[in-house]
């Protein structure tokens, strides 16, 4: 293989709930790695003293070690501690919020967010991957699942930074399914992807022209899939065992799992076989029993009738009927079971693709994607993207990229943003290149103040940004006020003065330094958010009075040691002393509920104090 090729290339990673894996293309085509475990690296971390596993190891350990286990992670990512009460009783860890309010993961007392899990699992996922190929992997493309918002997308890409990962792209779960398939190369139609996994189940619908695919809609349940079968055969043991008079004692977790890991050891037979013989080591001996494929068709049929409903509701949403649909994919271990199959090509009225393992499917489309951007596919379109990220400076001096590095030339993105002092009646609009998180780190392409801004509150006023780069790499900036109509644009061309090799130098240093960068966006975050908090706590003394001096003492020593933090660069810190004050407001808060002011001393979320502009 030329050298050149070699160095240009990049791995496809699913990064999944219960399972993650990698692949790469290799002359044209996608192929899985595989590790010493095989190909499928369970999404689990175990935490033992000072030794982390994961994968295999960790799962293997989980009986003996329930509350040192972390699994699910991607449920967590980019999500508020709030949302994940109907998930708290399912996971024997700790969940809790962090000082934004975002669920992260509580062991043996060290709070852990899920971008740091996640990362020590694509960690792994890299190291497989380099075992296998035997060289260095530094750059992927990673898949999320189709409704993921732009929280849980950053999340991941921040997770492929600190695991030492180049992410080349984020990109839908169905449409790496797509890719793998080859369905791109089709001119135009409408795919289905229905994905049957452990524990979520998900279907897209996606429009598929020129090349492009766009999510038409998409429903699912985040809590069905392959081990409610296994609970249904548990259930159905255990009630074939009352009537033979044997006694299982389900209080042990041991007998619990012992019935789990029997159960899905049939229900994979049954895919197989029309019969399987199941055998319990029970403390008291063995018993032994027989499940047909009729009687575990039968258990499942309302869990399977479930998921065809949501495929007719994103059918709905869609606006399409059955007969608009020109090809359907089969993604998930569960659609391996032969009812599954049958049902959906019976919906859709044509056999679903699944000729690739529904289980690598993913990870190959991901790959077959990560080729195309390294430039081992010139069919596509996509070739044309920009060589780096393009952005402006927010609050603080962060970067925030609004056309993605690999994003498709032309290409028009809008954000809006906000002001910071209140009355202010201009911004500074500074635009930088490159993908570090602050813009000190980047390179400066222009500048303009945009002015005649409403006088108003701080956080009130709308400036929409765009971005529009045309064909020809000529970027326009445009910023306009919403409330006033004033608008200001600037005309740059962002490779001018460009070499290929400063263009890699700034991928490079962004996940070198990607650990110290996400640290240091976060502390300028908490900062902003930390400023607007003092701010608005000074202004609730001022307006209102009814206050006690040992209060007002408490939030005043929890100010003064925020404002400590503040002047440090240890962004746990300054989180631990801005839910202090959080605490020490909280009362205040409540009481003046129906004050404007409760509102502004409510914790702001980091994003609102990103999207501050100067
Ligand atoms: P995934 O989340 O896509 O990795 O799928 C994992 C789920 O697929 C688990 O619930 C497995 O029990 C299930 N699974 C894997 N292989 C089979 C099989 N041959 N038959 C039925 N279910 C399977």
């Amino acid at each position: 293989m030329a050298e050149n090729e070699k160095k240009n290339r990049a791995i496809g990673i699913d990064l999944g709930t219960t399972n993650s894996l990698a692949a790469i293309t290799r002359d044209g085509r996608p192929k899985s790695l595989a590790g010493k475990h095989g190909v499928i690296i369970p999404s689990v971390i175990g935490f033992d003293k000072d030794r982390l596993m994961i994968g295999v190891p960790a799962q293997q350990a989980m009986v003996d070690n329930p509350e040192q286990t972390v699994y699910s992670i991607k449920r967590m990512m980019g999500k508020a501690a709030a949302d994940m009460d109907a998930e708290r009783d399912r996971l024997p860890f700790a969940i809790v919020p962090d000082s934004r309010g975002l669920a992260s993961v509580k062991i043996n007392d060290r709070v852990i967010s899920p971008v740091e899990l996640s990362a020590a699992i694509l960690r792994e996922v890299k190291k497989q991957a380099e075992e296998a190929l035997g060289e260095t992997v530094e750059r992927a493309v990673i898949t999320v699942p189709a409704y993921f918002d732009d929280a849980q997308r950053q999340a991941t890409r921040d997770a492929g930074k600190i695991a030492g990962l180049e992410v080349l792209r984020i990109i839908n779960e169905p449409t790496a399914a797509s890719l793998a398939y080859g369905l791109d190369k089709k001119n135009r139609g409408n795919i289905v992807v229905y994905d049957l996994g452990g524990g979520t189940f998900d279907i897209s619908i996606l429009k598929l022209e020129d090349g492009i695919f766009e999510v038409l809609s998409t429903a699912g349940d985040t809590n069905l899939g392959g081990d409610d079968f296994d609970a249904a055969i548990v259930e159905f043991l255990l009630k074939k065992a009352i009537s033979d008079g044997i006694e299982i004692d389900t209080s042990s977790p041991k007998i619990r799992a012992l019935l789990k890991r029997e159960a899905e050891k049939t229900k994979m037979t049954l895919s197989d076989q029309e019969k399987a013989s199941v055998n319990l080591p029970l403390p008291q001996g063995d018993y032994e029993n027989e499940i047909s494929r009729t009687e575990f068709e039968n258990m499942v049929a309302p869990l399977l009738k479930r998921t065809l409903d949501f495929c007719k509701r994103a059918l709905a949403d869609a606006k399409l009927s059955v007969n608009d649909i020109n090809e359907v994919i089969l993604v998930g271990g569960s659609t391996r079971i032969p009812a599954v199959r049958l049902e959906v090509k019976k919906l859709f009225d044509k056999p679903p693709h699944c000729d690739l393992g529904p289980d690598e499917v993913v990870a190959l489309g991901a790959a077959v994607q990560a080729d195309i951007l390294t430039g081992g596919r010139d069919d596509l379109l996509l070739l044309d993207v920009t060589p780096l990220s393009l952005g402006i400076e927010t609050m603080g001096g962060v970067m925030n990229a609004i056309i993605r590095r690999n994003g498709k030339v032309p290409a028009v993105a809008k954000e809006a943003f906000t002001t910071y002092v209140d009355g202010q009646t201009s911004v500074a609009i500074k635009l930088f290149q490159g993908e570090r998180e602050l813009v000190a780190d980047n390179r400066l392409l222009g500048s303009f103040d945009l002015t005649g801004i409403e006088p108003l509150k701080a956080g009130t006023p709308r400036i929409e940004v765009t971005f529009m780069l045309d064909a020809d790499g000529i970027l326009r900036v445009s910023a306009r006020d919403i409330h006033s109509g004033k608008e200001q644009d600037i005309t740059v061309r962002p490779s001018y003065g460009l070499t290929k090799d400063e263009v890699s130098d700034m991928v490079r240093s962004s996940f070198v330094h990607a650990r110290e960068d996400i640290d240091r966006r976060l502390f300028i975050e908490l900062s902003n958010e930390a400023h607007t908090v003092i701010k608005a706590t000074h202004r609730a003394f001022e307006l209102y009075e009814k206050i006690e001096m040992d209060e007002k003492e408490d939030i005043l020593d929890a100010i003064e040691d925020l404002e400590k933090a503040l002047e440090g660069n240890d962004p746990q810190l300054l989180r631990e002393k801005l839910d202090d004050l959080g605490d020490a407001t909280a009362d205040l808060a409540t009481r003046m509920a129906d004050n404007a002011i409760a509102d502004a001393l409510k914790e702001k979320t980091i994003d609102d104090a990103k999207d501050m502009v100067k």
